[in-house]
C-alpha cells in the first residue's frame, strides 16, 4: 500500500516532468527518455519482462521494452511499460541502489502476480505522468458515467483500459469499483472512496461470484464488452444499506493483457 503522502509526492515529481513533455495530452516519453540521456531498446526478450532498466558501468541508464509481450512503441501496453521504467529512473529510491549497484536491474512484469510496493510506485507514477490531472479533467466524457468514459480517456491519452480505469479510481469524477479477473478468477479489485465499503462475496485468487456479468462475460469469449447492466449490490457485496440509486456493471476484455475488467457504479 503506497501512503497518502507517498502518493501526493510521486503524483507531483510526475506532473512537474509530464508538464514539459506533453503534446495534445499524450506524454512525449521518447523526449522524457532523451532528455536524461536514457537510451531506450524494443526488442525480443521472450516471455521474461515487460521493461527493464539497467544502469551501466558508466553510470548510463538503458530502458528496455519487450515486444515479445506487446510493449511496441505505440501501442498503450509500451507506453505504460516505458513510462513504468522511467518512474524506475525518476524516483530516488528505485535510481539509487541501481546507481550503487545495490540492486540488480530489475525486469518488471506487468501482471497481478509479481507485485510490492516498489512495483505499485512505478505503475502510481507511470499512471500521473501519462495521465496528468488537469488534463484528465479537462477531457469532456459526458454526465454519465460507463465503459464510454473510460474509452474516452483512453483514446485521449493513448494509455490502457486497465491503467485509464486505475487512474480513474484514483482522480476520477464518479464513485467507482473495479474488479480485473483472468478466466474467472479475481486478480485484483480496487475502488475509490466515494463506493461504499462493503465486503465483497469474493476473494482474490478465488473464483467470482457466478451471477456477476463478470461471471456470465467470461463464457463468451467472443465479445469485447458487455453493455451496461443494471445488477443487485447482492450479486458482488454484502450490502449493509439499500443503495438509494441503481447499480450497474459493465465489462470490458482487455485483450493486450487477457484480463476481464468489472465496472461497478451507481447513478
Ligand atoms: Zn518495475
Amino acid at each position: 500500500m503506497i501512503t497518502a503522502l507517498r502518493k501526493t509526492n510521486l503524483h507531483k515529481l510526475a506532473a512537474f516532468i509530464a508538464e514539459d513533455f506533453t503534446s495534445q495530452n499524450i506524454t512525449q516519453l521518447e523526449k522524457i527518455a532523451e532528455s536524461e540521456d536514457i537510451s531506450v531498446y524494443y526488442d525480443h526478450y521472450e516471455n521474461n519482462f515487460d521493461g527493464m532498466l539497467v544502469c551501466d558501468e558508466e553510470n548510463n541508464f538503458h530502458i528496455h521494452l519487450n515486444i515479445d509481450r506487446g510493449n511496441t512503441p505505440d501501442s498503450p501496453r509500451g507506453r505504460f511499460s516505458f513510462s513504468h521504467e522511467l518512474a524506475h529512473y525518476f524516483i530516488e529510491e528505485h535510481r539509487i541502489p541501481l546507481l550503487k549497484g545495490e540492486a540488480a536491474p530489475h525486469g518488471s512484469l506487468h501482471d497481478f502476480e509479481h507485485r510490492g510496493l516498489v512495483e505499485d510506485e512505478a505503475d502510481y507514477f507511470a499512471g500521473c505522468l501519462l495521465m496528468p490531472e488537469k488534463l484528465f479533467r479537462k477531457v469532456p466524457t459526458g454526465k454519465k458515467f460507463s465503459l464510454d468514459t473510460i474509452l474516452t480517456l483512453s483514446g485521449a491519452f493513448h494509455t490502457s483500459v486497465l491503467a485509464t480505469v486505475l487512474r480513474f479510481v484514483e482522480i476520477g469524477t464518479h464513485e467507482i469499483c473495479v474488479v480485473v479477473s483472468e478466466k474467472n478468477i479475481a486478480k485484483w479489485f480496487a475502488k475509490n472512496s466515494e463506493f461504499p465499503d462493503w465486503a465483497f462475496r469474493f476473494k482474490v485468487h478465488q473464483a467470482l461470484p457466478p451471477s456477476t456479468v463478470a461471471g456470465e462475460f467470461f463464457s463468451k469469449p467472443d465479445a469485447k464488452y458487455t453493455g451496461v447492466e443494471d445488477v443487485e449490490p447482492e450479486n458482488w457485496f454484502y450490502p449493509r444499506w439499500q443503495p438509494k440509486t441503481q447499480m450497474h456493471e459493465q465489462c470490458y476484455f482487455s485483450d493486450s493483457y487477457g484480463y476481464v475488467i468489472s465496472l461497478i457504479w451507481f447513478d
